[in-house]
């Protein structure tokens, strides 16, 4: 993601409005390393500004995502959360408590087999593990 002050250029110069509320959301989403929901920034957000909506949030999160500056991370319909860093990297995602945490990209170097290659040039690619955290299986 970039810096909250070059969002802000990028938000004017697409005739995108810039209220408190929305640089709120950046401020929380800068460097932020939880991969936080929508409902996680809904709940910071409303701490600063009571009267910001859900929608608010929802909407400004899809603008980023299609921008490109934050990527979402789908578990399921009912779980999306979302990373301000965008570089290649991958995650490990507990299915019990939505922890999602990060492998670098040195970890995991997939091949795609040459017959692929010639057919596909593949431009960005993600990988996800799913299972249960140290702290759930304890509890399990
Ligand atoms: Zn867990
Ligand atoms: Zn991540």
């Amino acid at each position: 993601m970039n810096t909250v002050d070059n969002l802000v250029e990028r938000f004017r110069s697409k005739k995108l409005k810039i209220t408190p509320q929305r640089l709120g959301i950046f401020r929380i989403l800068e460097s932020n390393l939880q991969h936080p929901s929508a409902e996680d920034i809904f709940s910071k957000i409303k701490k600063i500004y009571p009267t910001v909506s859900f929608t608010t949030v929802y909407k400004t999160l899809d603008i980023l995502e299609k921008m490109g500056e934050i990527l979402k991370i789908t578990i399921d319909e009912e779980r999306k959360h979302y990373d301000p860093n965008t570089n290649t990297h991958h995650h490990i995602i507990c299915l019990m408590c939505n922890k999602i945490s990060d492998i670098e990209e040195e970890h995991i170097r997939p091949k795609l087999p040459r017959g692929i290659l010639n057919e596909f040039t593949p431009s960005s690619y993600h990988i996800s593990f799913y299972g249960t955290c140290k702290k759930c299986h304890k509890n399990k």
